[in-house]
């Protein structure tokens, strides 16, 4: 059994996308000492799109160099003591901005397909090039949001820069809204395959292997027992950081009421159950 670690290594999106420090570098920094203590290697899925719209904000507005200073070291140290830096695409970068005072995120095009095949082509090799030059093997994918599909347009771009994994899919997932839209509904029940236009059909042939993020099905208990323990000790089970997320209006009252299929976590609640989770899930 071959048990890979991946974060997301982002800020948040939603009305306050919270500080670089407390939503990124630090927690990075306490996930990564905690697992080198255990001879553990993360791979870390970059949002490089807004290292890139950091440095031409940068521009204008000079105290952002601080950000940027602790984003290229710790990239570079995570580099230099053997984690993984992999392609994370949020390309919602392209039309968000900062004021002089703190990041505006506009969403209305928050995946690529929302993007026409020329952008999308341009995004990805500059995403791409940028992220190299901390890890010059750049071979995977994971798309922002998990909203991969449709992948027809992403594929032949995605190849020309080198990626030949994704991994984006888990089991069950799905999820609609204004920004996103993916339906893993379908895809293979198994932890790896191989596919070549669409994800969720697996394909021998195909140019690119979905090394899927392993799922969990949920019962509302779980998020009931969640939301009650943040409510009697937030210190404990607050989330991480201090943003907001982009809201998914439904959601909560999804989780709630039903069961729902989720990605496994390492964090909080969810790794008390993990035990139960690994055997089920991680079988290569
Ligand atoms: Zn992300």
């Amino acid at each position: 059994m071959r048990i890979f670690i991946t974060l997301d290594y982002e800020l948040y999106f939603g009305d306050r996308t919270g500080s670089v420090e407390k939503c990124i570098t630090g927690p990075t920094e306490m996930l990564t000492e905690m697992a080198e203590r255990q001879g553990i290697k993360i791979c870390h899925f970059v949002d490089i799109g807004f290292l890139l719209r950091l440095e031409n904000e940068m521009i204008k507005h000079p105290h952002l160099e601080k950000d940027h200073t602790l984003l290229c070291s710790q990239l570079q140290k995570l580099q230099n003591n053997g984690h993984d830096l992999q392609l994370h695409i949020h390309p919602h970068w392209e039309d968000s901005f900062y004021n002089g005072d703190e990041w505006i995120c506009k969403v209305d095009r928050y995946k690529l397909s929302d993007f026409s095949d020329n952008e999308i082509r341009e995004i990805i090799f500059r995403y791409k090039n940028r992220l190299a030059q901390f890890n010059p093997q750049i071979t995977a994918f994971r798309a922002g949001g998990w909203c991969i599909q449709p992948f027809e347009r992403l594929a032949q771009p995605l190849f020309d820069a080198g990626i030949r994994i994704d991994s984006s899919v888990f089991a069950n997932g799905y999820f609609e809204s204004a920004q996103y839209n993916y339906d893993f509904r379908g895809a293979p029940l198994k932890s790896r395959w191989r596919f070549q236009t669409d994800p969720l059909i697996e394909n021998e042939e195909g140019a690119f292997t979905e090394i899927a993020i392993s799922s969990i099905h949920n019962s509302p208990l779980f998020y009931w027992r969640l939301f009650l323990l943040g409510r009697l000790n937030p210190y404990e089970h607050k989330p991480l950081g201090d943003g907001i997320p982009i809201p998914a209006p439904g959601q909560r009252f999804n989780l709630l009421t039903r069961w729902t299929h989720n990605t496994v976590s390492i964090d909080g609640l969810q790794c008390k159950s993990s035990e139960e989770i690994l055997p089920a899930t991680f079988t290569y």
